[in-house]
Formats: structure tokens, C-alpha cells, sequence
């Protein structure tokens, strides 16, 4: 885990005054990194039954599809507002300063299906957060674990997923 650790860079001040960057480009360019990080995550589900892996836009998509294909199960794209094309489930949420949104189309899943979803950074949880509920408040499936790289612990994301099962590789 310290190499994938060693393999994410801080990036000051990005994209604004403050903020201390994660930025996962040189583990994606890492072949052997790269499947070392997904291997882990799909050993953790290999008995889980996971039916589809859902991707946060934009770097969760990375994951999710790599972990989807290593699980042979489905992939689905959880996306900001206007991208996708069919009709969607919209969920807002706060940000500091005014709300965003996360949408997702309408016959994502069938009823039953066993859902993880996985981003590459656990910030403040409002992302993750409003995905889950998107999940939940619309279709009859389980969302078994919420997944990240990384969890950045200072910013207490974990205090807006109360009652989640969450799962980070490696922490800052
Ligand atoms: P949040 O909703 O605050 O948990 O933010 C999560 C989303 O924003 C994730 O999709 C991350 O990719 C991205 N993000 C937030 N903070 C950072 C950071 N410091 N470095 C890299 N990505 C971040």
C-alpha cells in the first residue's frame, strides 16, 4: 500500500488557494500499480456478489470500470447534471457555497441488485453522500459498500455517511 500511497501526488493550492490536491495521475500510469489497486478491491469483494459497480464522475469511473471488469459484473455512470443522455433520477447537495447535483438514469438497475459504488477521493462526503441517497430513494437495491483510494480525514466526510459501510485503501 505505501507504494500506491507513494504514487498519489499533493498538488498545493489546486484548483484553488487552499486546497491540497490529490492527484491520482501517476498511480493510473503505473501498470503494475495500477492492477495492485484494483486487485486489492476486487480481493475485498470477490464473495460479495457485487452485480454493479457505480462510478462517481469523473475519476470514479477509472475504478469502476476496471473493478467492474476484474468482478465480471456491470458498470454505471453516476454523473453531474446534463450529461447523461436518457431520462434521469436527480439528487442535490450542499456545498459551501451552493448546491450541486448528481443524476443517474432512470433503469440503472433491476430490483435486488447489489450495488458499490466508488470514487477516487473521500473529501467531505457531500458527492458520495447524495449518490447514495440518489441510489436508495430510486431503485429497490442494496448498496453494499461505498468505496475510495483515498480518504482525506481531516474533512470528516465519514460525519455525512452515518450508517454507510465505507472502505478506503489508504488514508492521508
Ligand atoms: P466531496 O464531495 O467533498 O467528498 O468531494 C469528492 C469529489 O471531489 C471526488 O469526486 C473527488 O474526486 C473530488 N475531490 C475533492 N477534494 C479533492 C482533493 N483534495 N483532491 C482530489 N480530488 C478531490
Amino acid at each position: 500500500m505505501q507504494q500506491i500511497r507513494d504514487a498519489i501526488r499533493n498538488i498545493s493550492d489546486f484548483p484553488k488557494p487552499g486546497i491540497d490536491f490529490k492527484d491520482i495521475t501517476p498511480l493510473l500510469a503505473s501498470g503494475p500499480l495500477f492492477k495492485k489497486t484494483i486487485d486489492a478491491f476486487a480481493e475485498r469483494h470477490k464473495d460479495n456478489r457485487i452485480d454493479v459497480v457505480v462510478g462517481i464522475e469523473a475519476r470514479g469511473f477509472i475504478f469502476a470500470s476496471a473493478l467492474a471488469y476484474a468482478l465480471e459484473a456491470g458498470t454505471c455512470l453516476v454523473r453531474k447534471p446534463g450529461k447523461l443522455p436518457h431520462t434521469v433520477h436527480r439528487e442535490s447537495y450542499e456545498l459551501e457555497y451552493g448546491t450541486d447535483a448528481v443524476e443517474i438514469h432512470l433503469d440503472a438497475f433491476e430490483p435486488g441488485q447489489r450495488i458499490l459504488i466508488i470514487d477516487d477521493v473521500l473529501a467531505t462526503g457531500g458527492t458520495v453522500g447524495a449518490t447514495a441517497r440518489l441510489i436508495r430513494s430510486n431503485f429497490d437495491v442494496e448498496v453494499v459498500e461505498l468505496n475510495f483510494l483515498m480518504e482525506i480525514g481531516f474533512l470528516n466526510g465519514r460525519e455525512k455517511l452515518v450508517g454507510e459501510k465505507i472502505f478506503t485503501l489508504i488514508n492521508d
